[in-house]
Formats: C-alpha cells, structure tokens, sequence
C-alpha cells in the first residue's frame, strides 16, 4: 500500500509514520516529492492496522498498490533506483557497457578478450562458466575452473565481473568470484534460484525470459526483491516471435515501458537479441537511443572458433567501433559510456 502524508506534515509526523509502519511490520520506502511525500509499504495488512495508520497524525491517506509487482513498480518507489556494482553503476547518468565471450574457454582466450575490452573503455567483464545451453550435447562450460579464469581476468583488468549461476546450489561458489550474478533467460522463472541469489547480498542481472511478458518479468524480479535484495537490474535480451531473420526479436520498446512502470535499471543484450554480430551496432545505438541503462554484448578474438554464440559476437575491433559510436548518441541524449 502507499501512504500518502499530508503536505503540511512535518518532519517528526512522518518520522513516527515510518516507525509505526515498522512497529506494524510493513517494510518501507519514502519518495519525498516536492509537494508531497509517500511512503511505499510492504506487509500483511489488517483493517485494524489501517484504521490506527489512517489516524496517525501527518497522513492524508491510504492506497493499495494495484499493480502485481509490488516492490518492483513506481508505485512503490516513484524514483529510478540505482545498482552499484563496485565502482560501475547501473541507472545513473552513465551507461556501462559490459563485455566479454560467451563461454570462458581457456585462460588465453578469457584473457586476450578481457584486455581487449577494457582497452577500448567496457565497464564490466563478462563470460560463462556454467552455460545453460538449449541442447545437452552442447558445451556446458569449464564450471569451475572457468571461475577461477574468471577471477584472473577481474584480477588482470581489474574489472567487476558478472557470470550466470544456473543452480541454487552453486550461488556461494560464484559468488566468490563475481562481482553480480546474472540469471539467464532460460531460469528467468526457476524461482529456487531466484529466492537463492535473493538471500545473497550480491547484485543480480535478471534477463528477460525467451517467452515472458513484462509483467512476468517484473514478478521474476520480485522473488528477488521479495528475499531481501535490492539490487536487481533487469536485461532485455530478445523475445520469441514469429520472425526468424534474426534469433529472437529484441523488444526495444521494453526500456521506456520498464522505465515507466519500474524503478529497477535496465540493460539490453543486443547480442542474444538478434543472434547476428552485424546487427550488434545499431542495435547497441538504438539501445541507447532508447534510454538503456547499459549494454551487455558478447565479444570474442576468433568467433570462428568460438565453442558457443560465435556468429553473434564482435571481433575486438567491431567493438572498439561500437564503443566510439555508442558514445555519440550517448551525449546526444544527455548520458555518458
Ligand atoms: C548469456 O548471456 O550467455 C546467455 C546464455 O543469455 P540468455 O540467458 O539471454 O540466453
Ligand atoms: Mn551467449
């Protein structure tokens, strides 16, 4: 529910606002507008909580939160929430641009991509040990010896980095290498893996499941919110559709639409998105044309020889190149690369 105060309450009202909200169990949030302030709250509401809340001094009165996602929605927090990723930040000004292979293959490969990237300006590294794949006779991912490779290459560039976690089990071991958790399309709803990462008090990017709808997604998003963590940046990556030019259709429109009902950062993943490493750049462009909060694309020295996704990924150069451009339309629309 959202607790709207007076305009004339003062500041000790809604101080003693908050506390009852506490004493009642609710979990809180204050917008502070300039004409008023709101406080989202989240918890088991009783008539005879609402009734005493309705009568507290300072508030004017009570809404429901109408949408399903609670936490997630404006409603419940009227400003864009920030992701600190170490020192990267996802929803301010800036727009970090994460990089790297698909899969960490070996140490030289890792390695050479890694430098690469952070050379022409990536924010963040990027690649998989623990692969997902929609075939099991493909490569599933070096496991763990492909985070230790990882943690050499954060070490290296001195880089955060991000990995997917595809089993609840496994949420301690990645975390003592990467620096967010990332959930893949395909466990977009496994929600023992949601509530796993929820508990952990790592950042996490949520991609947007290969068939969910928003509101689909923005409920993935809750089951982690709902668990205790904060930090959660969702990740458009394509959608199924009847097109088959490109692997999935990267659904643009999802980032104002994400910015209008929810305060959570969003990135795009124009690499899974179209399947095509051609397409990468423009994509990237429009992306951030789009108000992005950052981009995640797939990188790697030999695509030809890549063990997964290599017709998407960009060569070193392609990269510098979107770099460049990308930062163009950045300044255009009043953010930075
Ligand atoms: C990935 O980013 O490596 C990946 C597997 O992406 P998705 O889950 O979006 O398919
Ligand atoms: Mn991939």
């Amino acid at each position: 529910m959202i607790v709207v105060l007076r305009k004339e309450a003062t500041a000790e009202e809604i101080k003693a606002v908050i506390e009852r909200l506490h004493e009642f169990g609710f979990r809180t949030h204050v917008s502070e507008g300039v004409e008023k302030t709101i406080i989202g709250a989240i918890g088991e509401k009783t008539a005879d909580k609402i009734q005493r809340l309705e009568m507290t001094p300072g508030v004017e009165k009570i809404v429901p939160i109408l949408q399903p996602y609670k936490l997630a929605g404006r409603e419940f927090k009227a400003t864009g929430s920030t992701v600190a990723v170490g020192p990267v930040v996802f929803g301010g000004k800036k727009v970090p641009v994460i990089a790297g292979p698909c899969a960490v293959e070996s140490e030289e490969q890792m390695l050479t991509i890694a430098k690469a990237v952070a050379k022409s300006g990536a924010a963040m590294l990027r690649g998989g040990a623990y692969k997902p794949r929609t075939s099991p006779y493909s490569f599933q991912g070096l496991e763990k010896a492909g985070l230790e490779i990882l943690a050499e290459a954060k070490r290296v560039t001195g880089l955060p980095v991000v990995t997917e976690v595809v089993n609840p089990g496994d949420v301690e071991q990645v975390a003592a290498v990467a620096d967010m958790f990332q959930i893949g399309a395909r466990n977009m709803q496994n929600y023992a893996l949601l509530r796993a990462v929820g508990l952990s008090s790592k950042p996490v990017m949520l991609k947007r499941g290969l068939s969910a709808t928003i509101t689909e997604w923005l409920m993935a998003a809750e089951y982690i919110l709902s668990s205790g963590n904060n930090d959660v940046v969702l990740c458009e990556r394509g959608i199924r559709t009847y097109e088959t030019e490109t692997r999935n259709t990267l659904d643009l429109s999802a980032v104002p639409v994400i910015h209008e009902i929810s305060h959570l950062p969003v990135i795009v993943d124009p690499s899974h998105g179209t399947g095509k490493w051609r397409l990468v750049l423009p994509m990237s462009k429009a992306a951030v044309a789009a108000g992005a909060d950052g981009l995640m694309v797939e990188v790697h020295h030999k695509p030809e020889e890549a063990m997964s996704d290599g017709p998407q990924s960009l060569r070193p150069e392609n990269f510098h190149e979107m770099m460049e451009q990308i930062a163009a339309v950045a300044a255009a629309v009043g953010r930075e690369i």
